[in-house]
């Protein structure tokens, strides 16, 4: 998964009317209790749509127990956190084969146990979507996970939303039936089945188990569709564009060559024959999903933008998406413990590993775009030098393998976005190791190969061993790393690792803005709050706050003597471009319980920002090791 880091405020700055950036905006063998049919039919009915819901059947064939309990996900892979689907559910029904209802009890958001299965003949319930109700639901599903049901226009179906499982039947065949009205086509990664030639209206899906099923998503819209490929992988771009901003072919050519500079500097790593990419332009209403960024699954990934920004930046924010969801087929859909193997939907175990999971991953859609010539050295050093100023907003001595291992509970869960961060420069600093160590020769995707020979993507490795064996395969050294700095709790010293490699990290004074920072705001809206502006936390403020004096958290009450609202500072911001540096301003700021005024001269903003510069006079084993690490 990978979501924008700057989700929240995104949403809620959009008022400004600005261009907006989007910065990266991520088997069992049970016995069957089943007699008769062995798989379960779904069936979606895409063109009946009542009050923005849709009608699902499940024929499971006959039961030989008393009761059985049906389940909709609480979690699903890649997204560490519980969504619980089951509160989208609505008018639960078993119905028996006389066409009567059988008593059903309601155990939690997501199980219902149905008394007198054997009478079962089918489960019946409309599902409602996800997209709609983010604004009203604290912690709402991130959206390329979500579920969208927009009559005649667009269907999201993360299955997951939609088709449950039976206890003890996670393993059986699944069969979709989904009718759709004239106009809409699906894309997924899906096998059709076979088509009934009496239903020409119906798509027939089939999956060997419930696992398949929600590992493929399908969205149904009006086709915007293409397909390239790159080297042995086929690979399909579709597109849903309400207002018709961009299609499939306008982002294929952009997207292509990424992804065969991924392939290049993947090699023979993976062996997909097939890859769909599912992009859903979001209108930014209040109905529609919020939630930017996407959700990996082995050979599709389905990614959630806003619609209204311009083709550069949906282009940056895609192919950085798009690369992060692609390079996790390497891990954790190839390289992955018995935990991610046998995930539990309901009560799931997680793993110690999101240091791999995710961090490899974000590295690695970072890394290999220098290698492969996308983006020039300071590009590449200026994203790591991003990473480790955010890095920071996060508990730096916070052990990441015992956050993984909790990464559903607090403190843990809040510090969930560092994966992304710290994750990957846990990787580039083990990178940079491997590298000294090995004379240049191997790094971290060295490894990864070394590990997915060895795994593959059916054979999991036990979650407390798998360091052990890295350290084998690799040197002691990696040993104390780990130690120390994923499973221990020293922050690692990323001047160390600047020095091995003949670079320096120098502060330096930049222009800025006197609220933005390009379009980056140092401002941002409470909605919590009745729309409080204040100067946000956890970033570097320009000379223009710190000279006033104002902090982070500071709500800004009154500017020379205005009433701050959401109206005002919209004009303020608009003014500012013509301030004189000799302007005296007046800022009234609630810091806590207290009210504070602020006064000076606006004076020229400035912000001093952090910059790796490669060394006058680095030895030649610093440049050596600089080249290996950069060029692979
Ligand atoms: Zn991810």
């Amino acid at each position: 998964m990978k979501m924008s880091n700057k989700l929240r405020l995104f949403k809620n700055l959009c008022f400004f009317g600005i261009a907006i950036l989007v910065l990266q905006a991520c088997g069992s063998t049970k016995t069957l209790v089943t007699t008769g049919k062995t798989s379960v039919v779904a069936k979606i009915d895409l063109i009946n749509v009542v009050d923005d819901k849709v009608n699902v059947v499940l024929d499971p064939g006959a039961f030989a127990r008393d009761t059985i309990s049906f389940f909709i996900p609480k979690t699903v892979p890649g997204t560490y956190s519980d969504d619980n689907y089951g509160k989208y559910i609505e008018q639960f029904k078993a119905i028996d084969y006389k066409g009567g209802e059988l008593k059903v009890d309601k155990l939690d958001d997501n199980t219902w146990r149905v008394i007198n299965a054997k009478d079962l003949d089918r489960i019946d319930y409309w599902v409602n979507d996800t997209y709609d109700t983010e604004t009203e639901v604290d912690e709402h599903v991130f959206s390329p996970a979500g579920t969208n049901i927009l009559e005649g226009k667009n269907f999201m179906l993360n299955l997951h939303g939609f088709v449950g499982y039976f206890d003890g039947l996670e393993e059986i065949p699944y069969s979709l039936e989904i009718i759709a009205p004239n106009g809409l086509e699906p894309v997924t990664s899906l096998t059709k089945g076979i088509q009934d030639v009496n239903k020409p209206e119906t798509d027939v899906f089939v999956a060997k188990r419930y696992f398949e099923v929600i590992d493929n998503p399908i969205m149904y819209s009006k086709p915007s569709t293409e397909t390239f490929q790159v080297n042995d992988i086929a690979v399909t771009l579709s597109v849903y564009s309400p207002n018709g901003h961009f299609t499939a072919t306008s982002l294929k050519a952009g997207m292509e060559k990424m992804m065969r500079a991924q392939k290049a500097f993947l090699g023979e790593i993976n062996s997909t024959k097939h890859y769909t990419i599912i992009l859903y332009l979001s209108n930014m209403d209040d109905n529609d999903a919020t939630g930017f960024g996407a959700l990996e699954h082995h050979t599709s990934t389905v990614v959630v933008m806003p619609e209204q920004i311009s083709k550069e930046r949906l282009e940056e924010a895609i192919f950085d998406t798009v690369a992060h969801e692609f390079f996790h087929i390497v891990t954790p859909l190839t390289i992955h413990s018995n935990e991610i193997q046998y995930f539990d939907f309901n009560d799931p175990k997680m793993s110690m590993h999101l240091w791999m999971y995710e961090g490899t991953t974000e590295y690695f859609a970072n890394l290999f775009q220098i290698q492969q010539g996308l983006i020039t050295e300071e590009d590449f050093y200026q994203r790591l030098m991003e990473k480790v100023e955010r890095s920071k907003t996060f508990d730096d001595r916070m052990s990441f393998t015992v956050m993984s291992n909790n990464i559903l509970e607090e403190p843990y869960k809040d510090n969930y976005a560092n994966v992304y961060e710290k994750g990957a420069l846990i990787n580039m600093a083990l990178d940079i190791n491997l590298r000294e160590l090995s004379g240049g020769k191997k790094g971290v995707l060295w490894l990864m190969k070394e590990l997915s020979k060895k795994y593959g993507d059916s054979m999991p490795f036990e979650d407390d061993k798998l360091i052990d064996e890295i350290v084998a395969m690799t040197y002691p050294e990696i040993g104390k790393f780990f130690n120390d700095h994923v499973i221990g709790e020293i922050p690692i010293d990323y001047d160390k690792y600047w020095e091995k490699v003949g670079l320096l990290a120098t502060e330096q004074e930049q222009s800025t803005g006197y609220f933005f920072d390009g379009e980056v705001p140092y401002i941002d809206v409470d909605p919590s709050n009745d729309n409080a502006i204040f100067v946000r936390e956890g970033i570097q403020l320009n000379s223009f706050f710190n000279n006033l004096g104002a902090q982070g958290g500071d709500i800004i009450k009154s500017v020379d003597g205005k009433i701050t609202n959401l109206v005002n500072i919209r004009l303020l911001i608009g003014q500012s471009i013509n301030w004189d540096s000799d302007k005296e301003i007046v800022l009234v700021v609630q810091r806590g319980d207290e009210e504070i005024t602020l006064t000076g001269k606006v004076g020229i903003p400035t912000l001093n920002v952090v910059k790796l510069v490669s060394v006058d006079g680095a030895s030649d084993k610093q440049i050596e090791l600089r080249e290996a690490w950069l060029n692979g």
